[in-house]
């Protein structure tokens, strides 16, 4: 008989379950809008009905079931703390929530960290056969997970990981977090479109047309040859180098991954980056692959993220498969 598990990606836009066998195959998914108006129990009873769909549709045996959530999170509670992606979801406990609705333990950890973790156990961590890596993910903000010998790192609160809100630029703008100059601030989606407008390209993106201005739209003008938004993607790399520079300081991995939809632009920040860390960081200078974009078993790899937008939720399912240990306290 298949065993399975559900794997659930909690965003503040989609809401998306599956269930997952614990080889990475998705055998069904059920894709929802998140309902934020209509409050947290809302949008929780939208997941309850919905997990409950698939497992009453599967034949196999259920091995659990994982879900991952925007922070801040305090783990291994599962308590969201004023989440900026989930207006009103403050002091939820979306682990008892959710395991009152089911009846059934839950487990709950951050978006980025089940991102890495997916990218660990099926994606470029399987690949390239290394059981530690650090994966930063390029969205709306950006996210950070650190997987250490096979096992997610959470810090002493839940949060570990939080380089997204690294302070880079000591003049930078100011950040959400209360800091300056934070990494979220130059290499995020939204970063990189308000970028975008301080500049002026805001009229000359999209075709002309009134399509909004999207991250992906600044990147074709860059791949174009404009040069206003090859500076931003340039600004980009810089911080991004400056950040893994610590990074790999730091920690000293033999995988730095980068996901998210801006990870997609690698051509055009990757070059700034790779020159970035490379001088920030003798630790690097010590490690670096002889060619930066090929993987070098040994060596310092910085590479993008294979698994794309499913990697949270392949991680969020293989949660309750191998992790059982470290978020049932
Ligand atoms: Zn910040």
């Amino acid at each position: 008989m298949k065993t399975f598990s559900i794997g659930v990606d909690l965003g503040g836009t989609n809401l998306r379950i599956a269930a997952v066998t614990p080889s990475g195959e998705i055998l069904e998914h059920i894709n929802l809008p998140t309902r934020l108006p209509a409050g947290p129990h809302a949008v929780l009873d939208d997941m309850a009905a919905a997990i409950r769909q698939i497992i009453d549709k599967q034949t196999g045996n259920l091995l659990g079931i994982g879900v991952g959530s925007p922070g801040p999170l305090e783990l291994p509670l599962g308590v969201l703390h004023h989440p900026p992606n989930l207006p009103g979801f403050d002091g939820l406990n979306l682990r008892t929530e959710l395991e009152h609705r089911l009846g059934r333990p839950v487990q709950v950890d951050s978006d980025a960290n089940l991102a890495a973790y997916g990218e660990s156990c099926l994606g470029a961590g399987q690949a390239h056969a290394v059981d530690s890596l650090l994966m930063l993910t390029l969205g709306t903000g950006v996210g950070c997970g650190i997987i250490l010998e096979g096992r997610i790192w959470h810090g002493m609160q839940g949060a570990a990981g939080e380089s997204g809100h690294g302070p880079i630029i000591p003049d930078g703008p100011r950040c959400p977090c209360g800091a300056r100059g934070c990494l979220e601030m130059y290499a995020s989606a939204t970063s990189i479109v308000r970028r975008a407008r301080e500049l002026g390209l805001d009229h000359s993106a999209g075709s002309g047309s009134a399509a909004p201005l999207t991250a992906s739209a600044i990147a074709q003008l860059a791949t174009a040859g404009d040069e206003r938004a090859l500076r931003i993607f340039d600004e980009v790399g810089f911080a991004l180098g400056l950040s893994l520079a610590h990074l790999v300081n730091a920690l000293d991995l033999p995988l730095y991954l980068l996901g998210g939809g801006v990870a997609a632009a690698w051509p055009l920040f990757s070059p700034r980056m790779f020159a970035t860390v490379r001088e920030g960081s003798y630790v690097y200078r010590l490690s670096m692959p002889r060619d930066p974009n090929v993987f070098e078993p040994g060596k310092t790899n910085i590479a993008p993220a294979q698994l794309g937008g499913d990697a949270g939720i392949l991680g969020a399912a293989l949660l309750p498969v191998s992790q059982r240990t470290t978020t049932s306290a």
